[in-house]
């Protein structure tokens, strides 16, 4: 059988009623007109399966969390012999042994200097967490002035609301732009469309000169700088060169102002390496991770800052306490899928799989880089992406060739979801070698169609 041959056909081309979710409501659905769902029923590897058996290829990692594959079998067990043990427990006045297993294994592996480990609930509270911690951490220190934040162009942190207000302004933001508080924005490694027109084989990453501006006005006031490092995710799949990153450091180190890097998109070998900061060689300050901590099981994040942070909170005045805590922090569940998710890292041939897609992926962007459709192909580790010459402005999340292109692939069983104009594959490590070859064969084939 042809690989991808016993795929499903997608909703709504299979004779599958169109279902609704009852009282669901899902995210990011235009309630009055959007498709029915698919109604996955069970997960393997890279295989989801709908109700009626059909199978679909999910190549975007189910928005970039399932780390390994789905229900993969060591983190299921961990996650089930800790559900008999301990399920949840407070974790102010408590504390558990997968709590403080899982910060001593995160230490060792994160990039040196960052000591201490918080727990939240997803990515967007991680970065609440850098955010508030990066703030009080001044405050601590007697400098309650540093109240401002740098943030990126094109950048996403989450649908929080402090998420939102350091994420660029965008769709998902426009509606409550009057309740985020204000952030200076700096360019970002844009290099398909240069903030400063230039071009990466001749630049000198001179984008870096608004950041440097910035610092140069307002470092006195400036609590951080925060960037998702190397890869921004939902601003459309933007790699940036590691010495933009490197550069970013340095302007923080030369301003005395905090780095956040918000790994939690790109954490856990997404890029290539177990931290997308260690392509620059940096260490940030703080660092957000959560989607495939725990492998991508569990809702769970943590936000590891460096030991001088941490010491700015120990007091004996009580006020400089981080009052910060979720009801379901360190939960238990998630620490032991965690702790197993790295376990697989290890006893798996996990690095020699993100090599391998990463080598896929570069083939076929190399033979789709000359295609009349494809304006941009970009690539960091296990993610690649396509832009297309949809129009003549930067990506748009809302393009009209997002949503038929995501029907296209459905119809052949391949899970994609463009960012408007970017399509990008984002596998979960356990694809198969001939899944991958499948899903970039449907982009090609939808290429040809849509010209
Ligand atoms: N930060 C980055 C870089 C992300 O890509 C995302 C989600 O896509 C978030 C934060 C928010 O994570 P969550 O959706 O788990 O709140």
């Amino acid at each position: 059988m042809a690989a991808g041959a016993e795929l499903g056909n997608g909703p709504g081309m299979t004779g599958v009623e169109a279902i609704g979710t009852g009282r669901v409501w899902r995210p990011y659905t235009q309630m009055a007109t959007a498709p029915p769902p698919l109604r996955i029923a069970r997960g393997e590897g890279a295989s989801l399966y709908d109700e009626a058996g059909r199978r679909y290829i999910d190549a975007i990692s189910s928005w970039w969390v399932t780390l390994h594959g789905h229900a993969q079998p060591r983190i299921a067990a961990a996650i089930a012999r800790q559900a008999r043990e301990l399920e949840q427990v407070i974790f102010a006045a408590c504390t558990h042994r997968p709590a403080e297993a899982l910060a001593e294994r995160l230490v060792a592996l994160l990039p040196a200097g960052l000591t201490r480990v918080f727990y939240s609930d997803d990515g967007s509270t991680a970065v609440e967490v850098a955010l508030k911690m990066a703030l009080q951490y001044w405050a601590n220190r007697g400098r309650p002035e540093r109240q401002r934040l740098i943030a990126l162009e094109h950048a996403y942190h989450g649908d929080t609301t402090a998420a939102m207000a350091v994420s660029a302004p965008s769709y998902f933001t426009a509606p409550f732009s009057p309740w985020l508080f204000p952030v200076a924005r700096a360019h970002t490694a844009y290099c398909h469309r240069c903030p400063v027109g230039r071009r990466r084989e001749s630049c000198h990453i001179e984008c870096l000169g608004r950041l440097q501006e910035l610092l140069a006005a307002h470092a006195a006031e400036t609590a951080a700088v925060i960037v998702e490092p190397l890869l921004q995710g939902a601003g459309g799949m933007i790699v940036q060169p590691a010495e933009f990153l490197a550069g970013v450091r340095r302007l923080c180190d030369e301003f005395g102002v905090l780095l956040i890097a918000d790994e939690v998109l790109t954490g856990f070998g997404r890029t290539g390496t177990m931290f997308a900061c260690e392509q620059a060689g940096i260490a940030p300050d703080i660092i957000c991770l959560s989607k495939g901590l725990t492998g991508g099981f569990l809702p769970m994040a943590a936000t590891a800052c460096r030991e001088e942070i941490f010491a700015a909170f120990l007091s004996e005045d009580r006020r400089r306490t981080f009052f910060h805590g979720h009801s379901f922090t360190a939960n238990p569940l998630g620490c032991a899928a965690a702790l197993a998710s790295l376990e697989v890292f290890e006893q798996e041939a996990v690095w020699e799989r993100i090599a391998a897609i990463a080598a896929a992926h570069r083939r076929h962007l190399q033979a789709l880089r000359s295609h009349p459709r494809v304006a941009d192909v970009r690539q960091a580790g296990t993610v690649a992406a396509i832009e297309l010459r949809d129009r003549d402005g930067a990506p748009d999340y809302l393009a009209e060739i997002g949503p038929r292109l995501t029907r296209f692939y459905l119809e052949r069983g391949v899970l994609l979801r463009p960012l408007g104009n970017v399509v990008y594959v984002l596998p979960p490590y356990a694809i198969e070698p001939r899944d991958l070859e499948f899903v970039w064969q449907t982009i090609q084939d939808s290429l040809e169609a849509a010209a």
